[in-house]
């Protein structure tokens, strides 16, 4: 018998396919040491059908529909494709493999699918808006009665009051949707490769290091270039080599290359912006809606697209402001250089920012990363700092498990336990980086928590830190130190879920509250009492001098003008596509008349500080369906809550268990189980402000 033939038989075996059966280990950790590539797809597909058999039984049943038979049965149902869902796309995110990439992009249209079976279907939405009707008569409990209206708006918002000739057009939307977008990521992707900079002349690259210029040679030669320079590009308008090279024509060569991605030409996407908005505007009218944004922000926690507006209007001007001084900084530098050396003075152009911003940040702040990188070695930083920073204002405790079966070696698992010593659930910590891990870093859960489904919470960290030779250390930069805590935030959201329906567990909030847990905890990173008792030398263990400490905080508030306003103006690109109704959106013909436009009547269209994404490569908002359309505002409006709850510590006397706590109590056990807003409301004891984040940003000084 050969072994594929041996295999495929196995993986249709419960006994041998382990993603088919409820996990023996503890907090149904998944059996990493038992799952193979080919147990995904008959667990998915299995789950799938599962479902289907699951939902069939509760539309068709001929009791009357009961909050228990419909809704209840809805959360029990589809527990198989969950459970092989979450350990799939965990592991297509972290310690991926082609079998697994190849599987991911067959299942994604059968997936969609089968969430459109569900919400579209018509018995079904029978039952869950004959209950919606008559709700305030089923005396539910609160959480129980949000569920219910929960559904009952996931049903409308999917299409399911529509007549069924509606139904199909935005079935038909919804696919056509769903390839153009694909189609776009794939333009983008292959026009950024293609737009890479080639250079002939070493000197070209002049302050770039030995390691990147070999870099450009090997790209080159990957190329059939051989004996020139190939300089990448990365998908945002910023390029990091700016801040380096000498060259003022290479590196304008390099911007423009970048800007004029997408603009005609053989990737160009002004067609496909075209055809999505339009659709987009079309599938929101036949949803009910006056706009895009409007379907989109409905459900976050910014309700409308005037309250996105007013938000970003407001930030916009402090930002500018800043933006402008910090200019005026690097245009005296340009001019103090070209009088010190009897050359002709330039205008600061938008391909000079990151070189300048570096010399005036070494010159104010005098220091560099390698001073710093000694006190932030790995291990302490996790259990000196971060884990300490949660005992201090939680009371949790975190012991390792090395006896549970991790999918790579570097993974470490921690067991979670609150003060009186009742366990909360399993974290954990992936923070090495690897070529079949994707950029970035974030946290996604393994099991989400319900008291129904009876789950405890197993959540994961993810990082990109690079992995030093065998028997070195690992010291961090303060921004992995940052984002380290930074992902705990999201961490501890999962963890201190304490909800009884799995859809209202941990992170599952609007994406525009989300990131409010996770930017507010990156505050215990410089707290002095964590800091004092992790950022050690990792040689002699001496404390880092404050001296030192104080220059790294000041340098979090430089270039805070150009990074706010590139971010606002791409904010304000996206809502500006979005906010626009059927037939009114642009042809691709006026598309860059557009994008002038809406930038200027924002107030962002500064000559030096180009949006961070411009419309042809903006793939948070052009990629996929839905993403982060008319919701890229979500990250600053989210950092508004968590500069607010900084603020809130600061002047209630900070790292206490009193104080942990409560955030625990009013926010961090609630999931979505009550309107994340009113959660924040109770907390802070008055609405948001922007006062806060100003303020950490150093944005009001110029204002
Ligand atoms: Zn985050």
């Amino acid at each position: 018998m050969n072994a594929s033939a041996a295999t495929a038989a196995d993986a249709v075996n419960p006994q041998s396919n382990p993603l088919l059966t409820k996990s023996p280990l503890p907090y149904e950790l998944p059996p990493f040491d038992k799952i193979r590539n080919e147990h995904f797809r008959p667990a998915i597909e299995a789950g799938m059908a599962e479902q289907k058999r699951e939902i069939e039984t509760i539309a068709n049943s001929q009791e009357a529909a009961t909050f228990e038979n419909t809704i209840v049965a809805l959360e029990r149902s589809g527990e198989l494709l969950a459970r092989a869902n979450s350990v799939f796309y965990n592991l297509t995110s972290s310690h991926t493999n082609p079998d697994l990439e190849a599987l991911r992009t067959d299942l994604a249209p059968k997936l969609s699918a089968h969430s459109d079976s569900i919400y579209l279907d018509p018995a079904l939405f029978a039952r869950v808006a004959a209950l919606y009707g008559k709700r305030a008569s089923l005396q539910l409990d609160p959480e129980s009665l949000r569920l219910l209206e929960r559904y009952h708006t996931l049903f409308v918002r999917a299409g399911a009051k529509l007549s069924e000739a509606d139904k199909t057009k935005l079935k038909q939307m919804n696919q056509q949707l769903s390839s153009l977008t694909t189609q776009f990521s794939q333009t983008v992707l292959k026009g950024v490769n293609a737009a890479a900079v080639v250079f002939d002349k070493v000197s070209d690259l002049d302050g770039l290091s030995q390691a990147q210029i070999a870099t450009a040679a090997e790209a080159a030669r990957t190329r059939k270039l051989d004996g020139k320079w190939v300089v990448a590009l990365l998908n945002t308008t910023g390029q990091p080599p700016l801040a380096q090279m000498t060259n003022r024509a290479a590196r304008q060569r390099i911007y423009e290359a970048s800007i004029h991605r997408g603009w005609g030409g053989e990737f160009d996407t002004t067609k496909l912006i075209e055809q999505i908005v339009a659709l987009r505007a079309e599938r929101a009218a036949l949803l009910g809606y006056p706009t895009h944004a409007a379907y989109v922000t409905e459900d976050e926690t910014a309700l409308t697209p005037q309250a996105v507006n007013r938000m970003l209007a407001q930030l916009a001007p402090p930002a500018v402001a800043n933006a402008r001084a910090e200019a005026a900084d690097m245009q005296a530098l340009i001019d103090a250089q070209a009088k010190a050396r009897g050359t002709k003075p330039f205008k600061l152009a938008p391909w000079d920012w990151d070189f300048y911003a570096e010399q005036v940040r070494a010159a104010k702040y005098s220091y560099d990363e390698s001073q710093v990188r000694p006190y932030f070695e790995m291990n302490r930083v996790l259990v000196d700092g971060v884990l300490f920073a949660a005992h201090e204002l939680y009371g949790l405790n975190f012991k390792e498990r090395k006896d549970l079966p991790v999918y790579q070696e570097d993974v470490r698992v921690f067991e979670v336990a609150n003060a009186d010593g009742s366990p909360l659930g399993l974290f954990l910590v992936d923070w090495y980086a690897r070529d079949n891990k994707r950029g970035g870093a974030w946290m996604n859960s393994f099991v989400e928590q319900s008291q129904l489904l009876g789950k405890k919470p197993v959540v994961v960290n993810n990082l990109n830190i690079p992995k030093p030779p065998q028997g070195e250390p690992t010291l961090l930069t303060f921004d992995e130190v940052t984002t380290a805590f930074h992902e705990f935030g999201h961490a501890v959201h999962g963890l201190f879920s304490d909800v009884q329906y799995p859809t209202f567990s941990g992170t599952s909030v609007p994406r525009d509250f989300v990131e409010f847990p996770s930017q507010y905890n990156e505050m215990w990173a410089t707290e002095p009492r964590v800091l004092a008792n992790y950022a050690k030398h990792y040689q002699t263990g001496a404390a880092m001098p404050q001296a030192l400490m104080d220059k790294v905080l000041a340098a979090g508030k430089f270039n805070q003008g150009f990074a706010t306003t590139e971010y606002l103006a791409a904010a304000m690109l996206d809502q500006s596509w979005h906010q626009l109704p059927a037939g009114k959106t642009p042809k691709a013909a006026d598309a860059a008349r557009f994008e002038a436009a809406a930038l200027k009547t924002a107030g962002v269209d500064l000559d030096a500080v180009p949006p961070r994404y411009r419309s042809t490569y903006f793939s948070h908002v052009f990629s996929s369906p839905i993403g982060y359309s008319a919701g890229y505002y979500a990250y600053i409006w989210s950092d508004v809550l968590a500069r607010d709850t900084q603020h809130w510590f600061k002047t209630n006397g900070g790292l206490t268990r009193a104080n942990g706590d409560r955030l625990r109590e009013k926010i961090l056990s609630k999931g979505f189980s009550v309107d994340s807003l009113t959660l924040f409301r109770d907390f802070y004891g008055k609405d948001p402000d922007i006062g806060p984040l100003l303020e950490s940003r150093g944005l009001e000084l110029a204002k």
